[in-house]
């Protein structure tokens, strides 16, 4: 009997891990919400399962091995929601804050901040007229959530958002997520971080795995011998895919043991 494309699409991932797994130096870089956690109503409530926590614990402390989690997520709330200790790097604001050692912060110029405080008082007033709609604080800007509002709801919020901005501010980055839309001062994004985190770590292959579009940043900063991972449905540039948090978790948990046999051999 002939393989199945699916079937195929597995092994190919298999051997892309084994491969990757022989690496002198990994750098195992994940987004945080959607990825290692299942997305949920309220973003403070966010747990990575801890199927995936205990893979993510073990890959840290494995030799030659270094974890991060890349999230578009405020450094103060991925800190709050990750609780994974001070040897896992974090990226915050998609590549905007790192904390490297326990160690963190971001300096704006004052310009940067006047500019800030402008994208926060037009959001502001364009979300006010919406109890569904939510102001997020970044550390570089501010984010409109619209996860609770209607699909009307959000595309008024959204033009008004846009159109205000355009004609008030000037060097605002916009990025879309999933139910979010964030200005910022900053442009950097999840390929920034993980050019950053390449040569901060000296590793010699990426693994990076994310499921929103700001994540495809990150897929394209990949380069060859690197290792792509997209969670669940939509176009993607990454060369592997996988249904869910609950499958990251599996694949983690192999790459693991894949790296831990390496040790031992
Ligand atoms: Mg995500």
């Amino acid at each position: 009997m002939s393989e199945t494309a699916a079937e195929r699409a597995e092994t190919a991932m298999a051997d892309a891990l084994g491969l990757i797994a022989t690496t002198p130096h990994l750098l195992v870089a994940l987004d945080f919400d959607g990825t290692l956690s299942q997305t949920v109503d309220s973003p403070q409530k966010a747990r990575a399962l801890p199927e995936a926590q205990a893979a993510v614990l073990r890959l840290a402390t494995t030799a030659h091995t270094s974890v991060a989690l890349v999230s578009g997520r405020s450094m103060e709330s991925l800190v709050e929601v990750a609780q994974v200790p001070d040897m896992v790097l974090l990226v915050g604001s998609h590549g905007v804050e790192y904390r490297v050692d326990g160690a963190s912060d971001v300096q704006l110029t004052a310009a940067e901040t006047e500019m800030r405080g402008l994208v926060h008082t037009i959001l502001d007033e364009v979300a006010a007229p919406y109890a569904s709609v939510h102001v997020e604080e970044k550390p570089a800007g501010f984010a409109l959530h619209t996860r609770l509002a209607t699909d009307d709801e959000t595309s008024a919020v959204l033009a008004s958002a846009r159109s205000r901005i355009e004609a008030e501010t000037t060097g605002v980055t916009e990025r879309v997520g999933k139910d979010v839309l964030e200005f910022a001062v900053r442009s950097d994004t999840k390929g920034d971080a993980v050019k950053h985190l390449r040569s901060l770590t000296g590793a010699t292959a990426v693994f990076f795995a994310g499921d929103d579009v700001t994540d495809e940043d990150g897929f394209l900063a990949l380069a060859p011998g690197d290792f792509g991972l997209k969670v669940g449905p939509g176009e993607t540039a990454a060369a592997f895919r996988v249904a869910g948090p609950p499958e990251i978790a599996h694949v983690l948990d192999d790459l693991v043991e894949l790296r831990e046999h390496l040790g031992r051999a």
